[in-house]
């Protein structure tokens, strides 16, 4: 089976796991600024949609509220019209010519309840017959029948804007003339039908304004583009509301909504979606970075702690509290390096107990000959720096064959021993005492002057003489020959150990020669030393 991973190439920038992390954060980001931007558009649309379907409704229901208003004031007249005491009473005033006074009270009673702004009577003259002042109504209404059959329609007075609506009275199907009653188009009417709208409205007359609830705009030219008009800097949506007996085509009615108030909403909006868009790629981000330094402390601390192990230290891993893989790895990696350490431990331990082996002596427990090539050098060079002086004493059991001979090999061996004891107990610690093979010893000793070497020899010779091994009941005494040599400190290491050790065995050879149990001196001339 082939592992099918091996297919898929991770860009060559996104190995890391820093680096796909922040890609990672990155594409994160920007999904979320491409969905906000989407929103935003989405959202600026349907925000226009809105305003556009509010203008279009509001206006809708200003021309139905107007159109009932028209339909109200037009019924009004209808009822004035119908009612048989006002026929009555119309018929005895105009065809009669009775006094007015009496439908001026029948209307005053009975139709005071209208709110109706004035009225009038024209007979069929046209010439208006009651409330005779408002003459330019009744011309107004009378040049309207001329031009249209619509009964309801709108003037212009001195007064102002007026809703006008008329109906022709018949007493008993005689013709006697027209009532007409108005409604008045002042700022009142604009605040109760602008309660329907959040925009204003615009009585419009070749193409000035004459009346708005937005007083700024009264006596400004009106001349919209489209559904539109810049107005005191401003552009309105306009639309028209359609008013009875147009075909006058003089008097117009528009609301209209400032672009400024969608504008104020899609701005509103659009720093909503921007402070959103900000907010959300800084999370992102800050948790991406979050993300990013867990991940990589412990990844970092892991690296270069095994870049170390790579060189060879164990160093100490502080135990992180397991909250995540990452931290659990650490810790196993810790506790690895802990089984490590002790092994090492162990090893070290062990190494050096085999160093310790290679240079002592089983035996006696002394240093061996290898040791001493080994410290040399440095005795030596401490010998050179602190002008010291550095005697040689090479040691020769007598007649240690003879011990062998006599008590055997383990006996000689418990001897050799003893030898080992007393001269551990006769030199000091800064002495080197070394068993050169067999029954022979070499002791390396630091004194100040040159005599120290001497005295030392001396001091062992008397300790061994004095203290015989004991063996089943039996005293083996044991002397020993010394000789002495002294470092010649200008020579180098080699040929000084050279030297002394000659210079030693020499003098060791001639205390044999002289009779044994004795220490030499060599001195060119041996010098015999023990009395
Ligand atoms: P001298 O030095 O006084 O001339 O006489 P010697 O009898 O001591 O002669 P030599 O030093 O030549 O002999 C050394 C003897 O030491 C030879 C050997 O039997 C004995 N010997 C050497 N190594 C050991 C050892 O490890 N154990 C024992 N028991 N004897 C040893
Ligand atoms: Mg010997
Ligand atoms: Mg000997």
């Amino acid at each position: 089976m082939t592992s099918k991973s091996n297919k898929f190439t991770i860009p060559r920038m996104l190995t890391t796991y820093r680096a796909r992390l922040y890609f990672y954060t990155i594409l994160l980001i920007t999904f979320l600024v491409a969905t906000l931007a989407y929103t935003y558009t989405y959202s600026r649309d349907a925000i226009l949609e809105q305003a556009e379907y509010n203008l279009s409704n509001t206006a809708r229901l200003l021309t139905g509220n107007i159109k009932m208003e028209e339909n109200g004031l037009l019924h009004h007249a209808e009822m004035i019209r119908d009612d048989p005491r006002i026929q009555e009473y119309m018929y005895i005033v105009t065809k009669i010519g009775a006094e007015k006074e009496a439908l001026r009270r029948l209307l005053k009673r009975d139709f005071s309840w209208l709110s109706v702004e004035r009225f009038v009577f024209l007979d069929l003259n046209g010439q208006p017959r009651l409330n005779t002042k408002n003459a330019d109504l009744a011309n107004a209404v009378q040049e309207h029948m001329r031009q249209s059959q619509n009964n309801i329609f709108y003037t212009q007075s001195s007064r102002g804007f007026e809703l006008v609506a008329w109906a022709a009275i018949y007493w008993q199907g005689t013709p006697l003339g027209t009532i007409a009653i108005t409604h008045l188009l002042d700022n009142n009417w604009l605040n109760q039908h602008q309660n329907y709208s959040n925009g204003h409205l615009f009585i419009e007359k070749h193409n000035v304004v004459q009346l708005s609830s937005l007083p700024e705009s009264e006596g400004k030219t009106f001349l919209p583009r489209g559904d539109s008009i810049v107005m005191n800097n401003k552009i309105y949506q306009v639309r028209a509301i359609p008013l009875a007996g147009e075909s006058i085509r003089t008097l117009h009615l528009w609301h209209g909504i400032s672009e400024q108030e969608v504008l104020r909403q899609l701005k509103r909006h659009s720093q909503i979606i921007l402070a959103l868009a900000i907010l959300g790629s800084l999370a992102t981000l800050t948790v991406g970075l979050m993300i990013a330094r867990d991940f990589n402390r412990p990844l970092n601390q892991l690296m270069e702690i095994t870049h170390a192990v790579t060189q060879g230290a164990l160093p100490m891993m502080d135990r992180a509290v397991e909250t995540n893989e990452i931290d659990t790895l650490s810790n196993r990696f810790s506790e690895m390096l802990q089984s490590l350490r002790e092994k090492q431990e162990e090893i070290d331990h062990a190494h050096k107990r085999l160093e310790e082996s290679a240079i002592t002596d089983s035996l006696t427990g002394l240093h061996n000959r290898r040791y001493l090539k080994q410290i040399f050098p440095q005795l030596f060079a401490q010998v050179q720096r602190e002008t010291h002086c550095l005697s040689g004493l090479m040691l020769d059991l007598d007649y240690f064959k003879r011990i062998n001979d006599r008590y055997g090999h383990l006996v000689g061996d418990q001897c050799l021993a003893h030898m080992g004891e007393v001269l551990k107990e006769s030199c000091r610690a800064s002495d080197y005492i070394f068993r050169m093979g067999g029954e022979e010893f070499l002791i390396l000793s630091l004194s100040d002057t040159a005599q120290g070497g001497e005295i030392l020899a001396e001091k062992i010779r008397n300790a061994l003489e004095r203290n015989p091994v004991t063996y089943k009941q039996t005293l083996i005494n044991m002397t020993t020959s010394i000789g002495v040599g002294l470092t010649e400190n200008q020579l180098d290491p080699e040929a000084a150990l050279t030297n002394l050790l000659f210079h030693a065995d020499k003098a060791l050879y001639t205390a044999k020669d002289n009779g044994r149990n004795q220490v030499i001196i060599y001195n060119n001339t041996l010098q015999n030393t023990t009395s």
